[in-house]
């Protein structure tokens, strides 16, 4: 079975054709061009699928509260004006006459290092991406496990520190506002302006810059808070890690330290993985929902 897979994010939509036996050919990709809306995002993913021939079904990975049944989107937040309510397999089957579903990126992530990654052989695992925000999943007894709405794992706005900084979601005080890579990298340059991204912060640990590791640190001490709190609720073989930063060592090891600080000691056997697709987690995970 061939399925030709298109995974929308921020900036970029990728697009492959994953078979069955996890190969995927002629990854591609193309611009979002998210701020522009919904209609034109779209039209940029239908030219982009156009593109493609010999396929059995299409699979969508999108930013944005999925509907799985109906293949729609419940809710998308300003990176996407107009895309709440797009009816995006409608759309898609009306166009292509193929079979398409339809799921949110980071449940697509999940599902994708699932089958083919850092999960594979596990049943319950929790997976976090930090980047500018943080987004989760939860797999459990095997199975995405995605809330009434669809919306579980919403790990990056669990609140712990009520009444503190703002978030995004209008809320105070979330995780995310506190361990996100882009806090990571807010908090480098408070210390030090002449830090301006995380590769550079990086470098600068590297080379025994006593002050950025003191920022590393606080950030994982953070971060170390939300995981240990999730290990105690969920019970999970493994937490998956995920995004730029995370690639890092350096800052795998720091968090897995911090976390392993504040976890009880009959949870110890977590494993801490590293998320092994990259950016192609999207796309298989998006092929699982045609295979599964
Ligand atoms: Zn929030």
């Amino acid at each position: 079975m061939r399925i030709l897979c298109a995974d929308i994010g921020g900036t970029s939509i990728k697009l492959g054709i994953v078979t069955d036996e996890g190969e995927i050919f002629d990854f591609t990709e193309v611009p979002t061009e998210g701020k522009k809306g919904g209609a034109r995002v779209i039209e940029n993913l239908i030219s982009g699928l156009q593109a493609f021939e010999g396929y059995d079904a299409i699979g969508i990975s999108t930013a944005g509260q999925v509907d799985r049944k109906k293949g729609s989107i419940i809710y998308a937040n300003d990176n996407i004006p107009g895309y709440t309510g797009t009816q995006v397999k409608d759309i898609l089957e009306k166009r292509f006459k193929k079979p398409v579903e339809v799921e949110n990126d980071v449940n697509c992530a999940a599902l994708g290092e699932g089958w083919l990654g850092a999960g594979k052989g596990l049943s319950d695992y929790l997976c976090l991406t930090y980047g500018t925000g943080i987004g989760g999943a939860i797999i459990l007894g095997g199975k995405l496990y995605r809330g009434i709405g669809g919306s579980a794992g919403e790990f990056g706005h669990m609140i712990l520190h009520p009444g503190g900084r703002d978030c995004s979601c209008g809320m105070k005080g979330c995780y995310e506002a506190y361990a996100s890579a882009r806090l990571l990298v807010e908090m480098a340059a408070k210390a030090d302006p002449t830090v301006t991204n995380g590769r550079e912060l990086f470098s600068r640990i590297s080379e025994g810059d006593g002050l950025m590791k003191g920022v590393l640190d606080e950030w994982s001490s953070e971060a170390a808070t939300g995981l240990a709190s999730l290990v105690h609720i969920f019970n999970p073989q493994a937490l998956i890690l995920g995004g730029g930063i995370l690639e890092q060592d350096t800052a795998a090891e720091s968090i897995e330290k911090k976390s392993r600080e504040l976890i009880m000691e009959s949870f110890q056997g977590v494993a801490f993985l590293k998320a092994m697709l990259g950016n192609k987690a999207g796309l298989f995970g998006a092929a699982t929902l045609h295979i599964k």
